[in-house]
C-alpha cells in the first residue's frame, strides 16, 4: 500500500494515527481497539465495517509498523 496515502489516513473516530498491518491487511487504531480492513487496496474507514480488536492484539504493537517520522 501506498505510503504517502497510509500517512493521510486517520482514524475516523479519534483523528488519532492508525497502524498498517500488512498481513492482516488491516488499519488498527489502538486507542479504540479496533481494525479498518482494506479491500481491493482501498481502506473501508467505517465503523460498523472495523473489527474490534482484542485484548491482546491491543497490547501489541504489530511488527508492520509504518514510523512516525
Ligand atoms: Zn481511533
Amino acid at each position: 500500500m501506498d505510503k504517502e496515502l497510509l500517512a493521510m489516513l486517520v482514524c475516523p473516530l479519534c483523528n488519532g494515527q492508525l497502524e498498517y498491518d500488512r498481513e492482516a491487511r488491516e488499519l488498527a487504531c489502538h486507542y479504540d481497539g479496533l481494525a479498518f480492513p482494506i479491500r481491493e487496496g482501498i481502506p473501508v474507514m467505517l465503523p460498523e465495517e472495523a473489527r474490534v480488536l482484542s485484548a491482546d492484539e491491543k497490547l501489541k504493537p504489530s511488527p508492520g509498523r509504518t514510523g512516525d517520522a
